[in-house]
């Protein structure tokens, strides 16, 4: 089986994430992605990230219309930070006879030589990185060691500028956020009052 794997903050998951997916899914000939909600990653440190109970949930309800979609919180049931290499490994022995594809966007492949272990993440997957505004596919050829570009198939199709940081800072400002992440990931937010403002945020936490 040729198994695509999303890793992300999810912090919200939105249209940009589902379109890259769907698309190297079509691409690749995937037959199936699993989402993997990242527990505590650790370039994400800067910002306190949203409970990872709730970017799970949004992410559960992002993909549950399409059937080759699927989540998996394996990483939320591990102690500690999340690491791609434990992740990747853990799957090449749940799925001995799968390729594995981990699928991302150029910005976040840019950086793999600042991932723990990398030369053992390079070798656990095939790489598919799509293109995203701002971020520059020949600036990835210039940073790279040829063997790494080997490994890395490029999606450079229809690139979208969508982000969860202005999908953040958009709820902030009570700017319209309808389109730019599914219908359900909508509601999820406004009924949990994500986003709205630390102080909105803290109380909503508590339960107040
Ligand atoms: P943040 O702004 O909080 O960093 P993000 O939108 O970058 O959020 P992440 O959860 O950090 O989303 O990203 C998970 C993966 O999805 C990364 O590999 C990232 O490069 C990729 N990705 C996110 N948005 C896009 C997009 N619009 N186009 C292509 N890839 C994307
Ligand atoms: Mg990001």
């Amino acid at each position: 089986m040729r198994l695509g794997i999303m890793g992300g903050t999810f912090d919200p998951i939105h249209n940009g994430h589902l379109f890259v997916a769907e698309e190297a899914r079509a691409l690749f000939g995937l037959e199936r992605i699993l989402f993997i909600t990242n527990g505590s990653p650790p370039h994400k440190r800067a910002y306190s990230s949203t409970p990872a109970g709730n970017r799970y949930a949004m992410t559960l309800i992002a993909t549950h219309n399409n059937p080759s979609f699927t989540c998996s919180p394996m990483e939320l049931n591990r102690p500690g930070v999340s690491y791609t290499v434990d992740t990747l490994t853990q799957l090449r022995q749940e799925h001995p006879d799968a390729e594995l594809f981990y699928i991302t966007g150029i910005d976040a492949v840019a950086d793999i030589l600042s991932w723990n272990r990398h030369d053992e993440v390079i070798r656990l997957a095939t790489f598919i990185a799509a293109t995203r505004p701002g971020f520059d596919l020949a600036g990835l050829k210039d940073r790279l060691p040829v063997a790494y570009l080997e490994r890395i198939l490029v999606i450079s199709s229809t690139s979208l500028g969508i982000s969860s940081t202005d999908i953040r800072s958009r709820v902030s400002r009570r700017l319209p956020i309808r389109y730019l992440t599914p219908d359900g990931v909508v509601d999820y937010i406004y009924k949990r009052k994500l986003y709205m403002d630390d102080q909105e945020r803290r109380q909503a936490a508590e339960g107040k």
